[in-house]
């Protein structure tokens, strides 16, 4: 157990070793907008359309409350924690691992910011204007970092699976 941390610690250097480091990332789509199929087909055409960008993991999860908690620990002392634990643990989610030049960037740049309100006026066209609901319900996770990206592929889909999207 212990080991397998350290080595997840370890990966963002293995990765930028490979001038890879900010070439995957994790996108989820959240429980929101998992409630339509529809809907999820048409993000993910919309992904598979971008150039540059291409999907190298898919799965499907349904995390428990320990899992939202691990998953967002940094934000365990924020006023909205609660709430977004709540939230990402009331349905289904979809997990992708995004490859490409800039995938870490550009996958933030495509969600847009946190808050889909704001987002409605300071960029239309983002996926967190066009779809999500709230501040906590913005419908979309990307990672802000290499490092996070990392951390968070690995934890999504193990590190053995990582070092293959990565190779
Ligand atoms: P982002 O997902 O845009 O990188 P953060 O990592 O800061 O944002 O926050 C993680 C998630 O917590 C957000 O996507 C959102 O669901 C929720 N959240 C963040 N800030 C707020 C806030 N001020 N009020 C309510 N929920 C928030």
């Amino acid at each position: 157990m212990l080991m397998a941390r350290r080595s997840v610690h370890t990966l963002p250097a293995a990765l930028a070793a490979k001038g890879l480091h900010d070439s995957v990332t994790l996108a989820l789509l959240k429980p929101d907008l998992l409630a339509s199929p529809h809907t999820v087909r048409n993000i993910v055409g919309e992904i598979q359309r971008t150039p540059g960008l291409r999907i190298v993991g898919r799965a499907g999860l349904f995390w428990t409350r320990a899992q939202a908690e691990a998953f967002y620990h940094e934000h365990s002392g924020r006023f909205f924690f609660r709430r977004l634990v709540a939230y990402m643990t009331s349905g289904p989610i979809e997990a992708l691992a995004l490859r490409g030049p800039r995938a870490v960037a550009r996958w933030r740049e495509m969600m847009g910011s946190t808050h889909p309100v704001r987002m409605r006026v300071a960029n239309p066209a983002c996926l967190r204007a066009r779809y999500g609901l709230t501040d906590t319900r913005n419908s979309f996770h990307g990672s802000d970092s290499p490092a996070s990206a990392a951390r968070e592929l690995a934890f999504v889909f193990g590190e053995q699976a990582l070092r293959e999207m990565a190779s």
